[in-house]
């Protein structure tokens, strides 16, 4: 357990503590560093073989790393190119037929344009990933795409999903599918579903897996039935082998992730910051009333996840009798604020005007003299990510509609505002600039529950004066200021 004091009062000078920690407030980032040659991430795979999502939830996970990303959808250049083409659709199977040749002229310039945009978006070092999301299924598209980038100088890496098990592809249709804006106010639900069925029936003719003998070139990763099983082939440099990490470490089944920071402690009332006080009376409240939560909510074998810090450790002190376990992580510590460290707000600008302006500036990159930054911050939880987004392996054979609270390995993180600013900007796609922002606020539980492309929250609110929690869904707020107003004691 982390026992460390701080002095309140008087820190070491700046000179002192620079030589322990060389601060750093530039615009560049650890992780974008490693990737000098511009990747193109290219999806393969027949319709509802989860290609938006990998590229949806990759290009969060990487954007969060540092390695700026975007995804280039042709379905959506598609959709924009039929506005001016009125008599063919993709609400029908048969555009997506081979012998449908208006409607491959179509397809093809929708190819076309999106690889112009993802070459401008990486030309112009706007970016250093770009992922191109589209079915390519035959061998001459991926060899067009693959000269494409060879011209241009990108690196070019595939990952293919292939997946035959009809109650993965069953349940992608139903529930996101019939969705789709080729469908939406064209059809009902049943002739969506069936016209989709058709669509895939269509792809599937013309299909041509990555071949792993004529195609055993190439860099790529065959995702099989969602992550039961993959093939890897010739990774290339820094950015192909952390897609590679992060999508063995994923999976498909719903869970509910809960959030919270600790209840309010003695530095919060005093506005000091970081520290390792014990909770005031209404932070032990807080405790107790979240231990009646969780006994009313009968999670199914809640994980309980905390910092080492006395007030989080003392927030989940009773909801031992309730979790089927309470682990302890350092890196779910607050960010520490270096020489800053018990100080006020008005105590540091006092001290550290230049201090104070360059953190204002650049608030995310800016790194405390002996302390951290937010983005040392991100780069410690990464093994916290990749565990939550390792929990629950159950067989995939189980219905997909499983209710998201009988399932095992619901997790509730008890941690800082800092850290969780940090976890929420990831599940919640916030850029980077603004997760220094986010508003976490005390005694506030957040629930979020992953949906297809992104995630729902609901914020339940604990009044200790009326002992009553209130709830409300939404999205995190930003805080006006990067100098709250209300007592604080987050970095
Ligand atoms: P289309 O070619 O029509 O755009 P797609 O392959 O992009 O289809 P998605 O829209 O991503 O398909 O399908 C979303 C569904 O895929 C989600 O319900 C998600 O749970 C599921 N999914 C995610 N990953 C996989 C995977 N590896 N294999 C199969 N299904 C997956």
């Amino acid at each position: 357990m982390d026992s460390r004091t701080t002095s309140s009062q008087s820190g070491p000078s700046m000179e002192e503590a620079s030589t322990k920690r060389k601060v750093t407030h530039t615009l560049t980032s650890g992780y974008s560093d490693h990737v000098r040659v511009p990747n193109v991430i290219v999806m393969v795979g027949l319709p509802a073989r989860g290609k938006t999502y990998i590229s949806k939830k990759l290009c969060r996970y990487l954007n969060w790393a540092g390695i700026k990303t975007r995804v280039f959808n042709v379905g959506e250049y598609r959709r924009k190119e039929e506005t001016a083409c009125d008599a063919i659709h993709g609400a029908n199977a048969y555009f997506f037929s081979a012998d449908n040749e208006e409607a491959l002229r179509v397809r093809e310039e929708s190819a076309r344009r999106a690889m112009e945009d993802l070459c401008e978006y990486l030309d112009t070092s706007k970016g250093t990933v770009a992922i191109l999301d589209a079915t390519n299924t035959t061998k001459k598209r991926r060899k067009m795409v693959i000269n494409f980038c060879q011209e241009k100088g990108f690196r070019c890496f595939f990952i293919e999903s292939l997946c035959d098990d009809p109650n993965i592809i069953n349940a992608n249709v139903t529930d996101v599918k019939v969705n789709s804006p080729d469908y939406k106010g064209v059809m009902s639900a049943e002739q969506a579903k069936d016209d989709f069925m058709k669509r895939i029936e269509n792809y599937a003719k013309q299909y041509e897996p990555l071949d792993m003998d004529k195609e055993c070139h190439l860099s790529f990763i065959k995702v099989i039935n969602a992550g039961r099983s993959f093939y890897v082939n010739r990774v290339n440099g820094h950015a192909q082998s952390r897609v590679i990490y992060y999508l063995m470490n994923i999976h498909l089944l719903p869970r509910v992730i809960y959030f919270t920071r600790h209840g309010e402690s003695g530095y919060n009332r005093m506005a000091r910051m970081g520290g390792d006080s014990p909770l005031t009376s209404d932070g032990d409240a807080y405790a107790e009333a979240l231990e009646l939560f969780f006994k009313e909510e009968r999670v199914q074998d809640l994980r309980v996840w905390c910092s080492q810090k006395i007030r989080a450790v003392q927030t989940a002190k009773g909801l031992k009798g309730v979790a089927a376990h309470v682990e302890y992580w350092k890196a779910l510590d607050e960010l520490d604020a270096g020489i800053c460290e018990g100080l006020t707000y008005e105590d540091i600008e006092n001290r550290y005007p230049k201090q104070t302006e360059d953190r204002r500036r650049d608030k995310y990159h800016y790194r405390f003299p002996a302390g951290e930054s937010y983005e040392d911050v991100v780069a410690r939880l990464e093994p916290v990510m990749m565990e939550l987004e390792r929990q629950v392996y159950l067989s995939l054979s189980l219905s997909l509609h499983i209710s998201s609270n009988l399932l095992q390995g619901n997790v509730l993180v008890v941690s800082h505002q800092a850290v969780l600013r940090c976890i929420l900007a990831y599940f919640t796609d916030r850029a980077l600039d603004e997760l220094p922002y986010i508003d976490v606020p005390l005694h506030t539980l957040i629930k979020l529950v992953p949906r297809a492309y992104s995630c729902h929250l609901i914020f339940y609110t604990y009044d200790a004066t009326r002992g009553i929690w209130s709830a409300r869904e939404g999205t995190l707020n930003l805080c006006q200021s990067p100098q709250p107003s209300t007592p604080t004691n987050t970095p």
